[in-house]
C-alpha cells in the first residue's frame, strides 16, 4: 500500500487515495450518532468505489460486524476479507439454485419475495433470512400490505432481520418519511423476534425514531451523503486528482475541444489533463465541471473526451506545470460539489470511477 494521493510514481495516471482512517472515523461518528443502534456498513458495488478489498476490512477492524451487499459475489468476496464472524447480508436476495452458495459462504439473503421465502424454507441445509417489506417507495420488497401472507409463508421460520428502505429522507420535511415510519411500526410489532432496520444514512439523519435495531449507512461512511444534523462530523475519504500534460495559452476567439463548445472571451492559460469520461468523471461535465490547484477552483473548459479534460488556469499565481496534480475530489473539491456539477450525485460519481484510474489506500 502506497501512502500519498500525490504519488508521483504514476504521474500520467489519474489517482485515487482512499483514506481507511478516514472511514473509520466516519464509520465511529455514525455510531456515535445512533448509540441505541447497532451500526452496519453498505459496502455494495466495491464500497461505492473506494475499493472492497481494503474498506471492507478497515471496517471491520474498526468494530462493524454487520455489512451489507447488493449481489451474492459481493458477499462471497467479502466473507473471504471478513473471516467467518461478521453479519453478511445480500439486499437483492437469492434464486432457487444459489442456497447452497448462500449457504457456503454464511450469507443471508434479504427476501424481497414470498417466493424467495420458499426458496429458503426448502434450502438444505437451512439458511437464514432477512424480509424487505416495502412501505412506500414501491421499488423491492414485499408489499407492506401482504404481512399476512408473508406470516403464512414464514411458518415458524424467524426472520434474522426485517427491514424497509426510505425514499424521501434526504428531503427531512417530506410527508411520506412519516407515511414510511408509521407503516413499518405496524410491520415491526408483527416481529417481536427479529431485529429491525428502517434507516440508510439520510434516514439517520431523521432522528432516533428511525433508528430501531440496525441502521444502514452506506455514503456516510465514504462522507458524502446530504447535509448532516449539527455536531456529526464525517471527512471525504477519496482523493482523485488528474496530473497536468500540457500547459498553454489561449488566444481571445479560439475554440477549446471537441464541437468547440467553449470559446475563451479574452486571452487565457489552458491546462490539459489526463482524466476523462472513461475514468468515469462524466462528460456532462463539459463546461460545468472543476479541478482545484493549489487551492485555486478551475473551471472545465469544452467538453470532457474519453482520456481528457482542459481547464483554466488563468488564476493561478504560477503558471503550472506538466505533471502537477489536478484535484478533482477531495478536501478542496467537495465531491458532493463536483457530483452536483456533473448534474448526478456523489453516489453516482465515485461508484463509476474507472479501472484505469490507479488507486492507493492508506491513512
Ligand atoms: C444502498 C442502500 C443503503 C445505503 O444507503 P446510503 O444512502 O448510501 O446510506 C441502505 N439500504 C438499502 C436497501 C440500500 O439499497
Amino acid at each position: 500500500m502506497k501512502n500519498s494521493g500525490e504519488d508521483r510514481q504514476t504521474p500520467l495516471l489519474p489517482s485515487v487515495h482512499v483514506s481507511l482512517k478516514t472511514v473509520q472515523n466516519n464509520y465511529r461518528a455514525l455510531a456515535e450518532f445512533a448509540p441505541t443502534a447497532e451500526t452496519a456498513a453498505v459496502v455494495k458495488a466495491d464500497c461505492y468505489g473506494h475499493g472492497m478489498q481494503n474498506v471492507g476490512p478497515a471496517l471491520a477492524n474498526a468494530g462493524c460486524s454487520t455489512f451489507f451487499v447488493a449481489y451474492l459475489h459481493e458477499g462471497v468476496e467479502l466473507r473471504s476479507l471478513v473471516g467467518a464472524a461478521p453479519m453478511i447480508y445480500v439486499f437483492n436476495g437469492l434464486e432457487a439454485g444459489e442456497t447452497e452458495q448462500f449457504h457456503e459462504a454464511g450469507l443471508i439473503p434479504v427476501c424481497n419475495t414470498l417466493d424467495e421465502i420458499r426458496i429458503v424454507k426448502s434450502a438444505t441445509p437451512d439458511l437464514s433470512l432477512a424480509i424487505h417489506f416495502d412501505t412506500g417507495m414501491n421499488r423491492l420488497g414485499i408489499h407492506f400490505e401482504d404481512l399476512d401472507q408473508t406470516l403464512e409463508a414464514l411458518g415458524d421460520t424467524n426472520p434474522k432481520l426485517v427491514m424497509s428502505h426510505m425514499a424521501c429522507a434526504d428531503l427531512p420535511g417530506h410527508a411520506l418519511n412519516e407515511v414510511q415510519l408509521k407503516r413499518f411500526i405496524c410491520i415491526a410489532d408483527a416481529f417481536p423476534n427479529s431485529r429491525k432496520s428502517l434507516s440508510s444514512t439520510a434516514a439517520v439523519y431523521l432522528g432516533a425514531d428511525y433508528h430501531f435495531d440496525l441502521i444502514r449507512p452506506g455514503i456516510g461512511l465514504y462522507g458524502g451523503g446530504p447535509a448532516r444534523p449539527p455536531g456529526l462530523k464525517l471527512k471525504t475519504a477519496l482523493t482523485l486528482t488528474a496530473p497536468i500534460l500540457s500547459v498553454f495559452d489561449v488566444e481571445a476567439g479560439e475554440s477549446i475541444g471537441y464541437g468547440a463548445s467553449f470559446t475563451a472571451k479574452t486571452a487565457l492559460t489552458a491546462a490539459t489533463v489526463s482524466l476523462g469520461y472513461a475514468d468515469g468523471y462524466l462528460r456532462s461535465g463539459s463546461n460545468y465541471g472543476f479541478g482545484v490547484l493549489d487551492g485555486v477552483p478551475c473551471p472545465i473548459l469544452g467538453r470532457v473526451s474519453m482520456d481528457l479534460i482542459t481547464i483554466d488556469v488563468s488564476d493561478l499565481p504560477e503558471r503550472p506545470q506538466k505533471g502537477d496534480r489536478v484535484e478533482f475530489i477531495g478536501q478542496q473539491a467537495g465531491y458532493e460539489i463536483q457530483a452536483e456539477a456533473l448534474g448526478t450525485i456523489g453516489y453516482e460519481l465515485t461508484s463509476r470511477l474507472g479501472g484505469r484510474i490507479s488507486r492507493t489506500w492508506g491513512d
